[in-house]
């Protein structure tokens, strides 16, 4: 299905959004995060050539946080012990640096802040004035912490995030299951809900969900890679599908009759 003219997103029942991407540039924090706990890193171990911009493109985006973590240290012909997710932040191995890069995320996040993408916040006021269920779907474990610093938290009745993904052993997008399960949190029906995404693998978790339509945020993944995966629309911005207000003369007021016409 293919949607030429820009929907009104008030006629459904619900509008589920992905956070990292959609709602908030959340890529930025996670690029800066990695920066400053790589940089330390290298200084610490004398680690040459210098960590940079470059290094995040070529081996951290897109990956999973300790995959992402071996294959940097990997280009530098650094080898440590994979560890354990539940290693402390302080430990060398993989996992332990991976989880210093999150706690590097969080430390940036609250000196830094984060804003929200102006037009996503309108589409969420619009779709607030009209009473339409919103919910957020992410596969991060930071969603909670990143909506509450964007000052969104308080939107959204439903976040469905990686911290209950772990928990309830969901698989994570391309799979359907996060999109269908934050519909059933929300209670309405996927056949007759949105979802909203900027990657790849959402989209096609959304598609596969069965949702009635999803829109692809192209924030640089690509519009024609965003169709592909399944989106019905894509957007730059979600200005875009915030409805003007009706333009134009004002309907005529409808004619008192109440002077011309007696009861019988
Ligand atoms: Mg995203």
């Amino acid at each position: 299905m293919a949607v030429d003219a820009l929907p009104d997103l008030t006629s459904y029942d619900a509008v589920l959004f992905d956070l990292d991407g959609v709602l908030t540039p959340t890529a930025e924090v996670h690029m800066h995060a990695w920066q400053t706990m790589f940089e330390e890193l290298f200084a610490a171990w004398d680690i040459q050539p210098p960590y940079t911009e470059r290094d995040y493109f070529d081996y951290l985006d897109g990956k999973k946080r300790y995959d992402g973590v071996a294959s940097l240290l990997r280009s530098r012909d650094v080898e440590v012990h994979w560890g354990d997710p539940s290693d402390d932040p302080s430990a060398d191995t993989v996992c332990g640096i991976g989880n210093r890069k999150n706690a590097v995320f969080s430390r940036v996040l609250r000196a830094e802040g984060i804003a929200p993408y102006l037009g996503s916040v309108a589409l969420l006021d619009q779709l607030d004035a009209a009473g339409i269920p919103v919910a957020v779907v992410s596969s991060s474990k930071n969603a909670e912490e990143v909506l509450r610093t964007a000052g969104l938290r308080e939107r959204f009745p439903v976040v469905m995030d990686g911290v209950i993904a772990e928990r309830d052993h969901l698989a994570s997008k391309p799979a359907p299951d996060v999109f269908v399960e934050g519909a059933r949190m929300l209670g309405v029906d996927p056949a007759r809900s949105v979802a909203v995404e900027d990657a790849i693998s959402g989209v096609q978790s959304a598609v596969a969900g069965g949702f009635a339509l999803v829109i692809g945020v192209d924030r640089g993944t690509g519009p024609d890679e965003l169709r592909n995966a399944g989106a019905h629309l894509v957007v730059d911005d979600l200005a875009e599908l915030v409805t003007p207000p009706a333009s134009g003369p004002l309907p005529e007021p409808a004619t008192p009759q109440i002077a011309e016409e007696k009861p019988a």
